[in-house]
């Protein structure tokens, strides 16, 4: 293998499309020499001038000196066949998402390209393993999974098969930081890293939508305000569309042998049906219109009728740096020492629903209203009520929130609101990722800071809940529904009761 610092390094890249052109792109900043082949007359050219096209856009911006696009360019060149791959270090394959072209392609590679040569893959979603399978040689094929759009996305994953020999991954992952990109190590498994990982923020918001609980503004709004996350699931799958993440959920459930975890709903699935793809076909979740603008009313925001309340009995006795005590401070409900027998019962069930925790707790579950303290409440604030509250009771708390400056959402029962559910859920499809041994803790969060935009990464978000409040929400989740999907990972649950930080490897 040639080394990767190389000055001569040369990466061949099959398919011209968007992601090829990108690989290439990013191939020449990384001052290394790139071939690009596609099957269709021109297709390699056209891909060519478009890269011409961005390096000329970065001369112009002042990002990239004159004499450094020449020299980029003059690193690009056009294969008339695949047997111009003859001097390649490493090959990326980037053409259709098909098992049977990809294999192809492999097949004749692997007589053209020298004996050490890499072959490498961007496949978003077949096995690494049945690409190899067909190779002579296996050992040296392994993923390479880039990102749309390649140069600006600096997370790179790193896949190895069962076959894939570990040198290859290392220099796979070397080359992709000379390339600039952010490289994290994945064992082959349905969706890998990102796509795998990603799934609980849009499945546990259709699990919620399902349930009744909020509608997909309330939500998105929550998400965005409370939890730090830049879109809100529904806004995002609408962003990249049914036709993509719908097929996606299905082949990483189905990949996974139907684990409950990743079960998508029927929601998800009559959205693809119905063509209602997203922004794309101007329908989704939401209604958009010629210029992409979500057009549909939202009613994110509760608007209470009536007076506000400005006495609270607590449902449990508050503590001075309690959070709850605090947001009754910022928005001035005193908490009186003893229940008056009128005014409304607040509390913070965590992983408890209303119901529950008014039964527990013995209080009236009519006057209760539950309050979601577990995320940033300076903007937003989630109250929820169990079936039959007396609705005056959550307009006189909703008032006097609205009072301070805040938005409240109204929503129904469920178990950890929807903060706290979709963060643990989060944090706990990361955990068994990690117990899965397909990726590091670290490589985990830093897959789906970089992929996925996530405020941080699922093991940090379990830790900043608290291990011990991310199991019991899962726990309480697992009993409340009798549904699977909400299963503590071992890897979570070990460490929650141990006491030890969630990174602590195994
Ligand atoms: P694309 O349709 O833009 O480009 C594919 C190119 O491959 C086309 O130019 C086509 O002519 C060419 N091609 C088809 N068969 C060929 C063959 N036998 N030999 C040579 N060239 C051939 O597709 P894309 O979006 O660039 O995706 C390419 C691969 O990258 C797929 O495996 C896809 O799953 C994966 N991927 C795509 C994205 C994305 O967001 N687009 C992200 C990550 C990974």
């Amino acid at each position: 293998m040639r080394d990767v610092t190389d000055p001569d390094y040369t990466v061949g890249i099959v398919g011209a499309g968007v992601m090829g052109q990108g690989i290439a792109q990013v191939t020449l900043a990384g001052g290394m020499r790139a071939i690009i082949f596609d099957a269709k007359d021109g297709a390699a050219a056209a891909g060519q001038a478009e890269v011409f096209k961005r390096i000329d856009r970065l001369v112009e911006k002042d990002r990239l000196s004159a004499a450094d696009a020449d020299t980029q360019k003059a690193r690009l060149s056009v294969a008339a066949s695949l047997a111009d791959f003859a001097g390649c270090d490493t090959v990326v394959e980037a053409v259709v998402e098909k098992l049977e072209v990809k294999r192809q392609i492999f097949g004749d590679l692997e007589d053209i390209v020298a004996e050490n040569a890499i072959l490498a893959t961007n496949t978003s979603s077949l096995p690494i393993a049945s690409i190899a399978r067909t190779c002579r040689v296996p050992g040296r094929v392994a993923g390479m999974h880039f990102f749309n759009p390649v140069p600006l996305m600096r997370l790179v994953e790193i896949i190895e098969g069962p076959a894939t020999d570990p040198a290859v991954a290392a220099q796979l992952s070397e080359l992709g930081k000379r390339m600039g990109r952010t490289p994290v190590s994945v064992k082959d498994s349905p969706g890998f890293l990102v796509n795998l990982g990603g799934r609980a923020y849009y499945t546990e918001a259709l699990r919620l939508l399902d349930e009744g609980v909020a509608t997909p503004s309330q939500i998105d709004a929550i998400l965005t305000d409370c939890c730090g996350f830049r879109m809100g699931p529904f806004a995002l799958m609408d962003l990249t569309g049914m036709d993509v993440n719908y097929p996606v959920s299905m082949i990483v459930y189905e990949g996974f042998l139907n684990d409950r975890r990743l079960a998508t709903t029927p929601r998800h699935k009559l959205l693809y049906e119905a063509g209602r793809l997203g922004r794309k076909t101007k329908a989704g979740h939401f209604d958009y219109d010629e210029a992409g603008k979500n057009v549909t009313p939202s009613d994110a925001d509760y608007a209470p009728s009536g007076a506000p309340a400005s006495k609270v009995v607590c449902a449990e006795a508050p503590d001075e740096p309690d959070a709850l005590f605090a947001l009754c401070q910022a928005v001035g409900l005193e908490i009186l020492e003893d229940d008056d027998g009128t005014s409304p019962i607040i509390g913070y069930p965590v992983g408890d629903d209303a119901t529950s925790y008014a039964l527990e707790l013995g209080i009236d579950p009519k006057r209760l209203v539950a309050v979601d303290v577990s995320a940033d409440t300076a903007k937003r604030v989630t109250l929820m009520t169990a079936p039959g509250a007396d609705p005056a009771h959550l307009d006189a708390v909703a008032a006097a929130i609205v009072a301070s400056g805040r938005a409240v959402t109204a929503i129904k029962d469920s178990p950890g609101f929807v903060a706290l559910r979709m963060r643990a859920a989060i944090a706990n499809l990361g955990c068994a990722i990690a117990e899965a041994g397909l990726a590091t803790p670290s490589d985990i969060d830093l897959a789906l800071k970089l992929g996925l935009n996530y405020p941080m990464g699922p093991l940090e978000m379990a830790g900043e809940l608290g291990l011990e409040t991310t199991l019991v929400v899962m726990e309480l989740l697992q009993e409340i529904t009798g549904d699977d999907r909400y299963r503590p990972a071992l890897w979570l649950r070990r460490r929650a009761l141990l006491g030890l930080p969630i990174h602590t490897p195994s």
